[in-house]
């Protein structure tokens, strides 16, 4: 089929009317020192994320309206239990999270102290990561699918004095690595459903927040102040550990607004783990900020309940990931025929790149186009999106948003130099500057330095910029494919691939050769229905070289029961080129299990 190049947008019939209506006029009039008076400072000076996204709304109308709503594991699927539904008012959440404060002061624990989560996404967790905040210690969410083994290498480098968890992850993911853990002071459990526990060596959370106040100043804190520590996804190698400062709500702020579109009246819901960044930047901090009520789910990815959770929660506004689109797009058309989501008017995606088919698949099958932005654990916030009153172009990550300069640079001799003609590849950069840049890796001062030249961040991703200023993903400079002179971006090919009605997901490594340098192979994994055969793939070669020219298209497929992936959903190349290589697979701490 083919297809438009652009899907057009009417903003005049959005409702309600877009946050960003003009590109151009708000982009000119955007000022970062405007959003950080409109958010304000604490009475008495100083900020805090805890207090902005909480504290901040008790004075008006949102401190009754509902903050979050966190459905169990077994929400929907038993009529006749209704305790797996939890709302919190903001007031409540105040309250709450100011116990939680008050509980880690009771222990000595306050500015500056690190404070880790490991939890599945239950209602203690973002208690925890906001009580936390607001006492002025460095939070890190991890996720709680890790072993023992990345668990204790992360707190180690990140000098975890407290750790939040659950009973049961205690038992069977921390007692056997405590003993090498000599920071870790505190272990506080929540037990099962919430229950009391008692545990040696351990504190029983519920308790502790029992015997404490329900009134807690947040600390006063300065802009730069670390605030969060988030380790990155592990797809390129070992993950880093990117420090954030409570002066990045002035982008969760804003970019809520901009990217997200969120409105008072908004059930958001962000469906990604709290254990990366995209579930604290916009699961926690983002929709809080802007007094909307966010939806949590505690259980993991399913067609049909996420589908009914889109119709009887009536998401108005959801962020999600491609891998998961690809899920559901692999699930068939019969599942979400069932449903009808009136109430959804915008959807936003990252963390990958986003297939053109993806898009389509929205606009058709959910009946709205998913709009792909981009960003990184680095930047802290969205920095280039597809915006609703944007018309998109599918397969382009959109435009930087107001008060974000983001260009293609190439190396030079003297450092990088920024390329102004349009449609050239080149890598990703950003003018430094947007309130919400990482201040460090830990304890890698030398590669944190490396990541800038001049005025500019450099993000290790290639892209090309159009001439009507959108952004086209290329691939991560690991992952390019040097062919024949040619410069093969694995995004393209896969994509191109994805465009058969068989393949449900595509990743693209290059191979050594001794002729042209390295020559492209793809793997696919298929749909339901479809089967691995010699003659469907003699097909996919002809598709991918009817679409791609012979220079381009992959010389080998092979077929894959999936692709290995980051426990954040990514599609991990350097393992299938480390694989078909023979290599050694490097840090898989991040590897999804089983794949
Ligand atoms: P690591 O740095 O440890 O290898 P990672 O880069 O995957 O892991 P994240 O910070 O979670 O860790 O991911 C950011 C990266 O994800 C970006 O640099 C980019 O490569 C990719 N990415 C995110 N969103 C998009 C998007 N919309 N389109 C293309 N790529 C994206
Ligand atoms: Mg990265």
């Amino acid at each position: 089929m083919t297809r438009a190049a652009i899907i057009r947008k009417n903003a005049a019939a959005l409702a309600p009317a877009p946050h960003l209506l003009d590109y151009e006029v708000e982009r000119r009039r955007f000022s970062w020192d405007a959003v950080r008076a409109e958010l304000g400072t604490m009475p008495g000076g100083g900020i805090n994320i805890a207090w902005a996204a909480v504290d901040r709304h008790l004075g008006t109308p949102v401190r009754d309206h509902v903050a979050f709503r966190f459905l169990g594991r077994d929400a929907h699927c038993n009529a006749l239990r209704n305790d797996s539904r939890r709302d919190i008012t903001y007031a409540e959440l105040a309250r709450l999270t100011n116990r939680f404060a008050n509980a880690l002061r009771s222990l000595g624990v306050g500015r500056g102290d690190r404070v880790f989560l490991l939890a599945s996404r239950i209602p203690e967790l973002y208690i925890a990561a906001l009580g936390a905040l607001k006492s002025g210690s460095v939070l890190t969410p991890l996720f709680s699918a890790f072993g023992p083994e990345p668990i204790k290498t992360r707190m180690t480098i990140g000098a975890c004095k407290v750790l939040i968890t659950t009973e049961a992850l205690y038992r069977r993911k921390v007692a056997s690595i405590r003993a090498e853990l000599p920071q870790l002071e505190h272990i506080l459990l929540v037990g099962e459903g919430g229950a009391r526990t008692s545990v040696p060596g351990t504190r029983d959370l519920a308790t502790l927040m029992e015997a404490a106040s329900d009134a807690f100043e947040a600390e006063r804190m300065s802009a730069d102040d670390l605030a969060l520590l988030h380790f990155t996804s592990g797809t390129t190698g070992t993950p880093k550990g990117a420090m954030h400062a409570h002066g990045a709500v002035v982008t969760h702020y804003a970019t809520g607004r901009y990217a997200l579109d969120l409105h008072p009246e908004d059930l958001f819901w962000c469906t990604a783990d709290p254990g990366w960044v995209t579930g604290t930047s916009y699961g926690i901090i983002a929709p809080l900020l802007h007094g909307v009520t966010s939806l949590v789910d505690e259980a993991d990815f399913d067609a049909e309940r996420w589908y009914r959770l889109l119709q009887d929660e009536h998401v108005s506004v959801w962020y999600t990931a491609p891998t998961a689109v690809r899920m559901l797009m692999k699930a068939g058309p019969e599942v979400v025929k069932k449903y009808r989501f009136p109430e959804l008017r915008f959807i936003a995606s990252v963390g990958e790149p986003l297939n053109p088919e993806a898009v389509w698949w929205g606009a058709q099958v959910l009946g709205l186009p998913i709009h792909d932005n981009w960003w990184q654990t680095e930047t802290g916030g969205i920095m280039i999106a597809n915006t609703p009153a944007m018309d998109i172009k599918p397969g382009s990550m959109g435009r930087p948003l107001p008060g974000i300069d983001a260009c293609i640079v190439k190396k030079t001799d003297t450092g990088f130099e920024e390329v102004r003609e349009a449609d050239v590849e080149g890598e990703l950069a950003l003018r430094v500057g947007w309130p919400s840049m990482f201040r460090g890796y830990l304890n890698q001062e030398e590669r944190y330095r490396k990541c800038f030249s001049g005025d500019y961040y450099l993000t290790g991703d290639l892209a090309r910029r159009d001439a009507d200023g959108y952004f086209w993903f290329v691939g991560r400079a690991d992952d390019v494919i040097k062919s024949a002179g040619h410069l093969i971006g694995p995004f393209e090919v896969e994509s191109a691939l994805m465009e058969h009605p068989a393949v449900a997901e595509a990743g693209v490594i290059g191979k050594p050769d001794p002729m042209v340098g390295e020559t492209v192979k793809a793997f696919v994994s298929l749909k339901a229905g479809y089967t691995a055969n010699d003659e469907l793939l003699m097909e996919l070669l002809g598709h991918a070289r009817k679409r791609l020219g012979a220079a381009v298209a992959p010389k080998e497929i092979a077929f894959l029961p999936s692709l290995p992936r980051t426990r954040s959903g990514k599609i991990m190349r350097r393992l299938l080129k480390a694989r078909e290589l023979g290599l050694p697979e490097g840090d898989t701490s991040t590897l999804e299990s089983g794949a």
